[in-house]
């Protein structure tokens, strides 16, 4: 059995996952070539929450927030291993997410979010319902209410909720789009050192991507 945490990270959480819910997994299998890993710990970046890397605006309303929805879905985690609670269906039986249930319902699996939000423009981009509703539109309830909802059509809200919608974007990017092949290179690090011993690398081409010494500068 295998048992890895990934710590290195400042944004998303650990689940533990069965193997064949995990993407390491048949990296590892193959490496080892013994089918002797029973579970494995999945850094999950969607498990988060833009409170990790940006401070909520109001923390107070946030954790009133959060607390209603994790009131509302119930504890737990859906078969997949989806457990943000604004992710989850309120009032199932079962934790379900809401993936998981369009999938069973042949529905499509994406919503399109308003970047600048509704009255503010047009542009929307679809993402996965499940970011959809606990990390993006989650994020936008964090807004002024004004810049979101923009009643009077301020230009100068207009702009605001832009440069707002616009770092929520990046923010959700920089999660879902590259850190998480951080925490594979790391754990294939910590894969061939025990595989091939330290400084395996010596050997292979990979050597060229050597960080300088001292010396060397
Ligand atoms: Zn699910």
């Amino acid at each position: 059995m295998i048992h890895r945490h990934l710590e290195s990270s400042a944004a998303g959480r650990s689940k533990t996952l069965p193997v064949d819910k995990c993407v390491y997994f048949s990296m590892w299998k193959s490496l080892n070539g013994k089918p002797r890993q029973v579970s494995c710990v999945l850094k999950i970046y969607t498990g988060g929450g833009f409170s990790e890397m940006l401070p909520p605006r109001n923390p107070r309303a946030a954790y009133r927030r959060e607390a209603i929805a994790a009131r509302r879905s119930g504890s737990g985690s859906c078969d997949c291993g989806e457990s943000r609670p604004e992710a989850l269906i309120p009032g199932s039986e079962s934790p379900i997410c809401y993936a998981c249930d369009r999938r069973r319902n042949v529905r499509r699996l994406t919503d399109a979010h308003h970047i600048a939000g509704r009255s503010n423009s047009p542009i929307m981009i679809l993402v996965p319902v499940n970011d959809h509703r606990s990390e993006l539109s989650k994020a936008q309830y964090d807004w002024p209410k004004k810049t979101l909802q923009n009643p009077d059509r301020s230009p100068l809200l207009t702009g605001a909720a832009h440069l707002r919608g616009f770092a929520d974007l990046m923010v959700y990017l920089l999660k879902s789009f590259l850190l998480w092949v951080a925490d594979m290179l790391e754990l294939l690090d910590t894969i061939l050192e025990q595989k091939l011993g330290r400084k395996w690398w010596k050997n292979t081409k990979l050597k060229t991507f050597e960080p300088k010494s001292k010396s060397d500068a």
